[in-house]
């Protein structure tokens, strides 16, 4: 007998779980809309020229080595992740009060980053938006964080909830953190306008509530490197404090290179220089120190400009390829005559549309039309192409109708 016989049997996890059950879908015309990974028209995973040609140069330098990495990371990486973010101009960085610490992708870099608030900050409540990432409670509450939700999302306007948001975050104990997705949010694709990012930020800097940005999609909402960053940008412009994580997954396409970044701006040069001393601290038991070879890519990339304006370019195709599936569906539903108002598919932002099909309705898209997507209605726009749309609005016409 087993001394792990009384164990049982976990779910999957509910965003990967989708692939799997796909995997097992025998049909021929099956379609995985599930997981956020970006697909070529030809539904293929995508590397990008810039980053072949950067792990080429990698392969031919005799003088790399495999040695261990200090426990932060790529020193260079590191500076170079936070210019990314912050503005090549942030007053926040020229002042040396951003400390930057490479970590494993998006998800580490939240994970360190709730790790140190649980040990160091004095309120350890997290605020998260309700609907979000489905990870995102998981990673909190195991860094010892306690988690409450903020109202995010309309279901009737398919849009933002902001008098919701705003009354939450108003009702928030004074100094409590509070999770914001820089841009893109996932699943609902909603994001705040400028004004909004405003308003936000006076409100939660008038109640000293800390911001902890996840992004994760930077350059792949609009296209735009500089536009996707202005609502981190903002927060940091007051001279406030506040925590951002970065992910090089979607954007450079590194997905399982698990490069990311935590930066940590703080008011004084001093204060940053102890909290990165901590983050070693709470890095050095979890993993040791990062690995090599994803975030030497980055920072090839990031510090030459030849390199980078061709990174610009290929990160702006991907996003247009999304943002014309977005029209793409949204013209199939018109020429069907699906009722219902789509024109959120169109207004919506990033990687995924939350297209307001319930459980059921799901249930008989993958049934019927072998179309896999998680149980909330979140589709990956980024899995779909030009041929097919018109079986992804057949499904959705026949599940409405
Ligand atoms: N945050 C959000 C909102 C995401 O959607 C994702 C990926 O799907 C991540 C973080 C983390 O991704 P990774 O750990 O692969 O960088």
């Amino acid at each position: 007998d087993s001394v792990f016989s009384h164990i049982v049997r976990a779910p999957e996890d509910p965003i990967l779980g989708v692939t799997v059950a796909y995997n097992k879908d025998p049909s021929p015309v099956k379609l995985n809309l599930g997981v956020g990974a970006y697909r070529t028209e030809e539904g293929k995973p995508l590397v990008l020229n810039v980053v072949r040609k950067a792990e080429q140069m990698l392969v031919n330098d005799r003088s790399r080595v495999k040695e261990y990495l200090p426990i932060v990371g790529l020193a260079e990486f590191n500076k170079l992740s936070a210019k990314l973010i912050l503005g090549a101009e942030s007053p926040a960085i020229r002042e040396n009060r951003v400390t930057t610490v490479q970590c494993l992708s998006g998800t580490g870099s939240l994970r360190v980053g709730a790790e140190f608030l649980a040990k160091h900050y004095h309120q350890r409540t997290i605020y998260i938006p309700h609907p979000t990432w489905g990870n995102h409670p998981k990673v909190f509450t195991l860094a010892g964080l306690s988690v409450k939700t903020y109202r995010y999302y309309n279901p009737v306007t398919r849009g933002l909830n902001f008098q919701g948001l705003l009354e939450d975050l108003g009702s928030a104990p004074s100094g409590a953190i509070v999770l914001l997705h820089a841009c893109a949010h996932n699943p609902t694709g909603v994001d705040p306008t400028f004004q909004q990012w405003e308003q936000i930020r006076q409100l939660m800097r008038s109640k000293c509530l800390l911001p902890f940005f996840d992004s994760a999609y930077q350059g792949f909402a609009s296209g735009s490197l500089d536009a996707d960053a202005q609502s981190v940008r903002m927060f940091v412009a007051d001279g406030g404090e506040c925590l951002v994580a970065q992910s090089y997954a979607k954007n450079m396409g590194l997905y399982g290179e698990r490069v990311g970044a935590l930066s940590i701006v703080c008011r004084a040069a001093d204060v940053a220089s102890k909290v990165e001393s901590q983050l070693k601290l709470v890095i050095r038991p979890m993993y040791s120190n990062p690995p090599i070879h994803g975030a030497s890519i980055v920072a090839i990339i990031l510090k030459d400009r030849n390199m980078y304006n061709e990174w610009t370019i290929e990160l702006k195709e991907m996003a247009d390829r999304i943002i014309s599936m977005r029209q793409q569906l949204f013209d199939a539903l018109r020429a069907r005559g699906t009722p219902g108002d789509w024109s959120h598919i169109i207004k919506q932002i990033g990687m995924f549309t939350f297209t307001g099909l319930n459980k059921e309705q799901v249930a008989f898209m993958t049934k019927e039309y072998h179309i896999y997507m998680t149980s909330d209605g979140r589709i990956s726009m980024a899995g779909l192409s030009l041929k097919t749309v018109p079986q992804l609005a057949d499904a959705i016409h026949a599940a409405v109708t």
